[in-house]
């Protein structure tokens, strides 16, 4: 029988089964069938959103340290769970099990580093420009958050928007992929194992158009934090927008990477081939996009692609894997779609472009990396968002026109340009037009306490991670407070 693993609804476990479950299979091995969820319904996220509603009444006074705490024990939670949750991490999305590993990292990381704004939720006192009178600004929470989340993160990503929400004292309700959601139960059940009271974390299966629909537009949503494809973000913030919902999304990229004819073309290789085709390319920062110098392109070109198709294709759980699978049959076949849109278009396509079948390929969702030469910036595939293991290598003649081809797309999330000059890095990191920019490192690699979020079509509203400036700006609200103890009535801005 299938492992069940069910919603929870103001501290209770339930598995609702007006519909069909949902099967979670392990995307290297469809034999593997992980478990099943429940695919909820509108009124299920009814009645998680009036729980969230009920509980945060009594959340949002309970003082922020405290509400830390139960941060700071599921943290340490997680790390005593660590191996544990990496490997189901690669079990049911297919990463590679160091990055399952450093998925459950990252939400250990966010745990500490939130515990910690637990005391440092500050606002500002200023003075005033008149006697006996204070100044000050408060943070205040928001209310019901309603969390959508994508699968490619599916235990890093639900942390970084429950963890900064909770310490803030909102309270949330969680629909995360319906491709990863045994990950998403583990992680709430850490949540509660930590001492959360019932209704702070509401947890609900099932589909984006039902469930994650219905929580984005529940009336008594305060607010939304969504991350995943720009399609379905930009239907979101309408949605909210329209009734002065708050809302932030953290959406899809095309993320370049420049190497100049001066680069450390070793180093260059090493992160464009991390930055391509580490976590099978299936990463919003991934690297889709490779703008070479004229000078270096051969080189280049011949070093990449020899080293891309020398990797090991497999199961994340096994030793000596360099790539995993795709992580379901549909997003398999969407990138094989592309190739071919590719080939269509008039691109090169110097290596791979095949899902890899046979022997122990043909249980689970594997292709090969994909080099495409040829290829100008109104493609198809060098516009939009791919999401799998295919690499564009355009060539540039100047620093001018490299910068110009990484700008040329709607997306804006995360950059790199490998170069020896520091005056260069500078203009770079200036001209560069995403939320993100590196140097000297390929475009993946954010760290937790800085804000996290792209520009243009990749994102919107408040960034995510860091403390002020990112998410904690994200799940709060300023209040402003003047107390006068004159006694007597003070006009600010009137001479009398
Ligand atoms: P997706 O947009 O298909 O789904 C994301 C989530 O939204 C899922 O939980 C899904 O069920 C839900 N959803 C789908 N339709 C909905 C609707 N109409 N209303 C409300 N919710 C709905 O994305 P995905 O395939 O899960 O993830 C891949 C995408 O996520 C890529 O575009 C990637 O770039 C993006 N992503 C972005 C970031 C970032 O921080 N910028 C990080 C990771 C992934």
């Amino acid at each position: 029988m299938a492992e069940r693993f069910k919603n929870l609804v103001a501290g209770r476990w339930e598995f609702p089964d007006e519909n069909p479950p949902i099967e979670s299979l392990n995307p290297a091995n469809t034999s593997d069938l992980i478990g099943i969820v429940p695919e909820s319904t509108p009124e299920d996220v009814d009645r998680a959103v009036k729980s969230a509603r009920d509980a945060f009444s009594g959340w949002r006074l309970v003082p922020p340290p405290r509400r830390a705490e139960i941060l700071f024990r599921a943290a340490e939670l997680l790390v005593r769970n660590k191996q544990g949750l990496g490997e189901l991490v690669t079990r049911e999305m297919g990463k590679l099990l160091k990055e399952g590993l450093g998925d459950v990292q990252e939400a250990i990381d966010m745990a500490y580093y939130m515990a910690g704004e637990g005391r440092r939720l500050t606002g500002e006192t200023v003075p005033s420009e008149l006697p006996d009178k204070d100044c000050k600004s408060v943070r205040v929470s928001i209310g019901v958050f309603g969390l959508i989340t994508p699968w490619n993160f599916p235990i890093a990503i639900p942390a970084w928007k429950i963890l900064p929400a909770l310490v803030a004292g909102n309270t949330v309700v969680l629909k995360p992929s319906s491709h990863t959601p045994v990950c998403a139960t583990r992680f709430v059940e850490v949540l509660m194992e930590a001492g959360l009271p019932p209704g702070v974390v509401n947890l609900v299966h099932g589909r984006g158009e039902t469930v994650g629909r219905e929580l984005a537009e529940h009336p008594l949503v305060d607010g939304v934090s969504f991350t995943g494809s720009t399609k379905v973000g930009e239907g979101i913030i309408r949605s909210c927008v329209g009734v002065g919902k708050e809302v932030s999304c953290e959406m899809g990229g095309k993320n370049p990477i420049v190497v100049m004819d001066d680069a450390d073309l070793e180093l260059a290789l090493e992160g464009s081939l991390w930055a391509a085709f580490g976590t099978t390319g299936q990463r919003c920062t991934a690297a889709s996009r490779l703008i070479v110098h004229t000078e270096v392109y051969d080189t280049f070109l011949a070093e990449f692609t020899r080293k891309a198709t020398s990797m090991r294709i497999g199961d994340g759980l096994t030793e000596d894997v360099d790539m995993g699978p795709l992580v379901n049959e549909s997003q398999l076949g969407r990138v094989l779609e592309y190739v071919k849109i590719g080939i269509e278009e008039g691109a090169s396509l110097t290596t791979g472009g095949n899902r890899l079948t046979g022997g122990r390929f043909d249980r689970g969702y594997f292709m090969e990396p994909t080099i495409f030469t040829d290829v100008t910036p109104q493609m198809r595939i060098a516009s939009e968002e791919i999401f799998g293991p295919v690499v564009s290598v355009f060539r540039a003649t100047s620093f001018e026109e490299a910068i110009g081809l990484a700008n040329s797309t709607d997306y804006g999330l995360s950059s790199s340009i490998y170069t020896g000059d520091v005056n260069l890095s500078a203009i770079a990191e200036r001209e560069l037009d995403s939320g993100l920019v590196y140097i000297n490192a390929p475009t993946i690699g954010a760290e937790i306490q800085l804000p996290f979020g792209g520009m243009k079509k990749s994102g919107s509203g408040h960034k995510e991670a860091g403390g002020k400036g990112g998410a904690i700006d994200m799940f709060t609200r300023i209040k402003v407070v003047y107390r006068d103890f004159s006694g007597k009535l003070q006009k600010a801005q009137i001479k009398e």
